[in-house]
């Protein structure tokens, strides 16, 4: 394995690092050894040609300490001025860390709304571009102060995942408080082992993680390994590792077994349809009858107006949708080519009859299949759009 690893590490160029807020702080607010520790690292990996992305919590925790609470709050505006207040001094914390050893860094907060939206999306990752050749390391959180629940990435862990995926890095490493994902919680057993490798987050992976909480983040094992397997989708491999222990970085570049490290999937995703099952937030639901689920589970078809029984929600054309089949299970998401007005017009109706219904047609289908990705497909990719 330790062959594998070092052959996966030879091709990344690009690299984002997310840390979690249990390894920046401690109950005295920003841990400052730990960063400028991690600062320290990253500076000597760009020194040997390394682009890399931070992708960094502690916002709320680092306010908490700055404001005196000795908990997270749990009102929604309480916490989002808790972030406001800790995120000037996270990032001034990098900046000076940085500045020691002549790095200059940038602060993007973003909000998954960003992504949703093509252009944005173009936008940001041209934004991000743009600071790399500049030599200067993006630090990257979640708007915390603004995000409402429709457009949180939920937490950074989910956030890093799409960063990855929007500045086609070739590694995710994600930095926490224990060294890697564990059968057990390591912390309440002592015959925990560490699982060093996963080539799929398959249900057992998925029972471990989700015996493994997260305490000061909001993100937890189970967050992480979602993280890491939306990665590895795009054929990119992802590594857990303990951001407390010294040297951590360096060790993982030179090839040691630190941490756990996901293999990137055999069938992988296209950008696009990576984007549309993950980046983009569902904002409606389609119910089809039992003739649609088949055409399009088995024969590879778009979604026709005839197949649809119930339109549920208010969307616009472009967003993305889930599929339910007639016993409500989730089976597609995609992206839609009528707003949800004109879709509810056009439910049961055959393609011939769309412009007499609307008095106008874009198109034949309401999600075409090149829009449509399938709930299996965002575990297990899609063979007809690779990479
Ligand atoms: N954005 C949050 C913060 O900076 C952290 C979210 C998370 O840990 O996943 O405090």
């Amino acid at each position: 394995m330790e062959k594998v690893r070092k052959q996966l590490l030879k091709q990344v160029k690009r690299v984002v690092i997310k840390v979690g807020s249990g390894v920046l702080t401690s109950a005295g607010g920003l841990n400052m050894t730990v960063i400028d520790g991690l600062t320290t690292e990253i500076c000597a990996l760009k020194k040997e040609g390394l682009e890399i992305l931070l992708v960094s919590s502690g916002a709320i925790a680092s306010g908490l300490k700055k404001i005196g609470m000795s908990k997270r709050p749990q009102s929604v505006s309480q916490q989002q001025a808790m972030a406001a207040v800790g995120q000037s001094s996270l990032i001034m914390a990098y900046e000076d860390a940085f500045e020691r050893h002549g790095h200059k860094v940038a602060q993007i907060l973003l909000t998954r709304d960003d992504l949703t939206h093509r252009r944005r999306y173009l936008n940001a990752r041209n934004t991000l571009f743009t600071l790399l050749s500049w030599n200067i390391i993006p630090i990257i959180n979640e708007n915390d102060t603004v995000v409402v629940d429709e457009i949180k990435f939920g937490d950074n862990d989910n956030l890093s995942a799409m960063v990855t995926n929007l500045t086609e890095s070739q590694l995710l490493i994600n930095l926490t408080d224990i060294d890697g994902l564990f059968d057990k919680d390591p912390r309440n057993h002592d015959d925990a082992k560490l699982i060093e490798v996963v080539e799929k987050a398959d249900r057992k992976i998925m029972r471990y993680a989700n015996s493994i909480p997260g305490f000061l983040g909001t993100g937890g094992m189970a967050s992480k390994i979602k993280a890491a397997s939306k990665v590895t989708l795009r054929g990119v491999p992802a590594i857990i590792a303990n951001g407390l222990k010294p040297g951590i970085l360096k060790l993982i570049f030179s090839g040691e077994e630190e941490g756990t490290l996901f293999l990137p999937a055999e069938a992988t995703l296209c950008s696009r349809k990576h984007w549309i099952a993950f980046t983009k937030s569902p904002r409606g639901e389609i119910v089809i009858d039992r003739g649609a689920e088949r055409a399009i589970l088995k024969k590879g078809k778009s979604l026709l107006p005839s197949g649809m029984i119930e339109v549920r929600g208010r969307f616009s054309l472009g967003n993305s949708v889930l599929l339910l089949n007639e016993a409500g299970e989730r089976i597609a998401v995609g992206m839609v080519n009528y707003h949800s007005g004109d879709i509810k017009k056009i439910i049961g109706a055959k393609s011939s009859e769309i412009e007499s219904r609307l008095g106008f047609k874009h198109d034949d289908e309401v999600i075409h299949r090149d829009n449509l990705v399938l709930a299996d497909q965002m575990e297990t990719g899609d063979d007809q759009c690779p990479l």
